[in-house]
């Protein structure tokens, strides 16, 4: 009786070994994924011109997932060496920690959640099972202990600052590894954003853990409304609460950048009639070149254009209709010809569950299609990253001085 007792444990154990070592690669595996379609070539002038931009990207999931950044892996949409083949300078890496059992596009109630399993699968520290504001602060954690192993390989993006130096190390071609060894490999820079800020718990008090732990970007909700506003993908799709009223203002007042991504029509409207910064729209498409209810109207890109913001276009199916740079291509050439090529910009939604044609070491490709889109070289150094140098460098500035400073007379 006791060796059947002790043969069973033994294989309940070895069982749940097996799962924890392969499910969180399985998932992925299952969520992130390149399509396989064939890619257009591309010509010497691309890659010539691509070596000289200075690439931002607006939105990324990887921190979600169970691997580590300094890798190459076999699965998902980037990591640093991959970024590096794609010569990304700056990487906006978000953070996500709820998100609907059987999530669409149209309607989820925030009832149930996936990322709870999948946070358990990861082995994630206990504190990230059941509160989403650990579960942010813990992605922070994440990067940042990959900052300190990179050397100054991967460079944290924090401050206008930040940004001055990394441009400035780029320049130079160089990065040290965590061992001093001086590589020629320039540095790629990262900053955090939230995606859904139903992870401040409601508590405003816990805005500032997410900007003592680097968080400079958040949008308010995710696929589900929460207590700041409705969500485009939500039950009742309504406007900003109060508490999503007060949670703008201070995020402005701080300096993190306000994302209108996955917000409902009347939380875009109300952040855009309370906006005093430029507001951006961190990842997905447009109505007139694909129309997904997630995407932008005309309206809703002039009124981000209006505030000087950043229309970031994703590369997914549901994103652009497809999943061809030339569809990519198609909607940045839309945005451009409504309201200026200054409010054009990348936002991938890599490793976000979603599908696409190539992952970031392959970024030529969308260089190619702005090409044989008949843009400018100037147009696409800003549409690929100059535009948002510009709006992060004035977003990230503090629009009220720390209380020490506005003391002095
Ligand atoms: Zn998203």
């Amino acid at each position: 009786m006791r060796r059947w007792l002790i043969a069973i444990l033994l294989i309940l154990a070895l069982a749940a070994l097996a799962f924890f070592a392969l499910a969180p690669g399985m998932i992925e595996r299952g969520m992130n994924q390149i399509d396989g379609k064939p890619l257009p070539p591309v010509s010497a002038r691309a890659q010539a011109l691509h070596r000289t931009l200075t690439i931002v990207d607006l939105h990324s999931d990887t921190l979600l997932w169970k691997r580590d950044i300094l890798d190459r892996a076999e699965r998902g949409h980037m990591d640093l060496p991959r970024l590096e083949d794609g010569n990304v300078a700056l990487q906006v890496l978000a953070s996500t920690t709820k998100s609907p059992k059987g999530q669409n596009y149209d309607a989820n109630s925030g009832d149930t959640d996936n990322i709870t399993s999948l946070v358990i699968a990861q082995l994630q520290p206990v504190r990230t099972w059941s509160s989403l504001l650990e579960r942010s602060l813990w992605h922070a954690e994440k990067l940042h202990r990959a900052v300190q192993r990179s050397g100054t390989e991967l460079w944290p993006v924090a401050a206008p600052k930040d940004i001055d130096s990394l441009l400035f190390a780029r320049s130079a071609g160089t990065s040290k590894t965590e061992s001093g060894t001086i590589v020629s490999r320039p540095p790629v820079g990262a900053m955090l954003s939230v995606e859904g800020l139903h992870n401040l718990e409601g508590d405003i008090a816990n805005l500032d853990k997410l900007y003592a732990a680097g968080f400079r970007m958040g949008g308010l909700t995710h696929f589900f409304d929460n207590d700041l506003a409705g969500s485009m993908h939500g039950l009742k799709k309504g406007g900003l609460t109060p508490f999503g009223r007060e949670v703008v203002s201070e995020m402005e007042a701080k300096g993190m950048i306000v994302d209108i991504a996955h917000c409902s029509s009347a939380c875009v409207a109300d952040i855009l009639k309370m906006a005093r910064r430029p507001v951006v729209s961190s990842h997905g498409g447009v109505q007139a070149t694909c129309k997904v209810n997630r995407n932008l109207s005309d309206a809703q890109i002039r009124g981000v254009a209006a505030t000087g913001g950043l229309i970031g276009i994703g590369y997914w199916d549901a994103a652009v209709c497809d999943t061809s740079p030339a569809s990519i291509a198609k909607a940045m050439k839309h945005v451009r010809d409504l309201v200026g090529i200054e409010h054009v910009a990348l936002g991938s939604d890599y490793d976000g569950a979603t599908t696409v044609r190539f992952d970031t070491s392959k970024l030529v490709q969308v260089t190619q299609a702005l090409i044989d889109a008949g843009f400018s070289d100037d147009e696409i150094r800003a549409a690929m990253g100059g535009n948002a140098i510009r709006v992060l460098k004035a977003g990230l500035v503090p629009l009220t001085p720390p209380p020490s400073i506005a003391a002095v007379p």
